[in-house]
């Protein structure tokens, strides 16, 4: 029976899996994680993001060992690790489902290469709605704007069906020898997980159950509410697409059936609502493929001229949920503990730091990088330069978020700021926003709003000339 290695990267599942389903149909499975080391690449999964890979591995490889299989661990350079493994095991195949970071498409096309040399090499497309290059203008040139992108998608049809659950996984005649997961350190020396493991449990079948919990319960709430921190009406799926144990196609596939079965309007508009969403994560993709430099550079040229503010002290209290804006350190306090938070906290907190406080996007965008078990390189590159006005379909540059008016209007009686700020538990809904100085260890706001924000004005009207 020929046998496949199947290297898994951004794909930590059993469903949705092309790479896997055409390797088990072929014969033997052998299921590879490689640990790729130190490879100089500056957006190496951050702190948060290991400890959620730690659980990852753990939870894909029981999966594994339940179905007669095992995830098999290695450290190294790729193709020596699969050359090994391919000796090893008496392999003759290595797939792989198609990862769209720049490090990992420049890796990618060299192994392929090398690869074919001494076996079957295929790659999939698994992790997106659509490839990149799949959805473009009618000039051919990518969108650059989301409405067109989202139609374009629409109009392309249903994606690509995903596949069901490999039927078995044969084990190879002879399995190679693998390290231990502890081997790869992904957990830190002193444990401050206990906040990110009491909120998120990993694995496949955890995303399962809270996607649908999420379509029978939570969607139908979802456009009214999506914008309320304390409301609970999100998917909280983020994560789990991140590290692949859910596939996006999956998703849109699943809430498509039962939108469709639900003869229903306002959940076919809710279900909408939200797919159009997962068109956001693919236009951040598709964007990323594009223009790989927008990791580190503004995607508008004419932002690299801007000239940023450099406060450290600034950027501390910032990074500690100390500014004095309650929101704001609500959403801090919210990620450093649980290593989440709510895209329109997200969108305020990257407000204040990019532009009340004028500070440069990528120091944020690295800060929610290292802190977030979400980070994903596409969506916060997109996210970070929307906010600061730099990217694709940005906001515009006059648009700054007052950090008081979006916690009135977005936590009005103050459920998500009691939540996160002890000290001002005990303010009213009237005060609680902008709390009255003096409260016992509570900062006062770090900056002057009013006049900040002229300064961000002129700043963005220096750009504009
Ligand atoms: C400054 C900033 C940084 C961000 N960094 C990240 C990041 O590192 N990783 C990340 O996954 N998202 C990021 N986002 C986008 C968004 O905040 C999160 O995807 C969302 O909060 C995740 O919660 P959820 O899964 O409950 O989302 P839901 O509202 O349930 O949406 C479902 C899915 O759609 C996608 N999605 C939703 N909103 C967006 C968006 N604005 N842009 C792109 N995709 C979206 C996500 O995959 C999400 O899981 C960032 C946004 C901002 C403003």
């Amino acid at each position: 029976m020929p046998t496949t290695i199947v290297w898994l990267r951004h794909d930590l599942r059993l469903r949705d899996n092309p790479a896997l389903q055409a390797a088990a149909a072929r014969g033997a499975v052998v299921p590879l994680w490689i640990d790729e080391g130190d490879t100089g690449d500056p957006w190496r999964p951050g702190a948060a993001s290991r400890v959620w890979l730690h659980d990852g591995l753990a939870a894909f490889d029981a999966l594994l060992v339940a179905r007669g299989s095992r995830l098999v661990i290695a450290r190294g350079a790729p193709l020596d690790v699969l050359r090994g493994m391919l000796t090893a095991c008496a392999a003759d195949a290595v797939f792989w489902n198609r990862r769209h970071t720049p490090a990992g498409i420049a890796g990618d096309s060299t192994l392929k290469a090398a690869l074919a040399e001494h076996c079957e090499v295929r790659s999939f497309a698994g992790n997106l709605l659509f490839e990149p290059g799949a959805v473009m203008t009618g000039g051919g040139t990518p969108y650059k704007v989301f409405t067109p992108f989202y139609r374009a998608c629409l109009a392309a049809g249903p994606p690509p069906a995903p596949p069901p659950e490999p039927a078995a996984l044969a084990p190879p005649a002879r399995w190679p020898s693998s390290l231990q997961l502890d081997d790869l350190a992904l957990e830190p020396h002193i444990d401050w997980t206990a906040g990110i493991r009491a909120r998120w449990q990993a694995g496949e079948r955890t995303a399962q159950a809270r996607l649908a919990t999420f379509i029978d319960d939570t969607v139908i709430d979802y456009p009214e509410r999506r914008d309320q921190p304390a409301a609970g009406a999100i998917s909280g799926l983020s994560p789990y697409f991140c590290q692949g144990a859910l596939g996006v196609r999956d998703a849109w596939a699943q809430l498509s059936a039962a939108s469709a079965a639900s003869g229903n309007t306002p959940y076919e508009s809710a279900a909408a609502a939200w797919l159009r969403q997962l068109v956001w994560r693919e236009f951040a993709w598709h964007l990323l493929f594009h223009f790989p430099h927008t990791t580190d550079a503004p995607l508008r040229d004419e932002f690299a001229d801007m000239v940023w503010v450099d406060d450290a002290e600034g950027l501390a209290a910032w990074q500690r949920g100390r500014t004095g804006f309650p929101l704001v350190d609500a959403g801090m306090r919210e990620l450093w503990e649980t290593g989440f938070m709510h895209n329109r906290v997200r969108m305020v907190t990257a407000s204040l730091l990019t532009k009340h406080l004028g500070q440069h996007w990528l120091a944020g965008a690295r800060w929610f990088w290292d802190t977030l078990v979400d980070g994903d390189l596409a969506n916060n590159s997109l996210g970070w330069q929307w906010v600061a006005g730099c990217g694709a379909d940005a906001a515009p540059y006059f648009r700054i978020f007052n950090p008081y008016a979006q916690s009135r209007k977005f936590d009005p009686d103050g459920v998500y700021l009691r939540r996160w700020l002890p000290e001002l538990a005990a303010l009213d809904a009237a005060q609680i926003h902008q709390p009255p100085p003096g409260i016992a260890g509570y900062p006062a706001p770090i900056v002057d709003l009013a006049p900040a924000r002229e300064a961000a004005l002129a700043r963005y009207a220096e750009i504009r000339r």
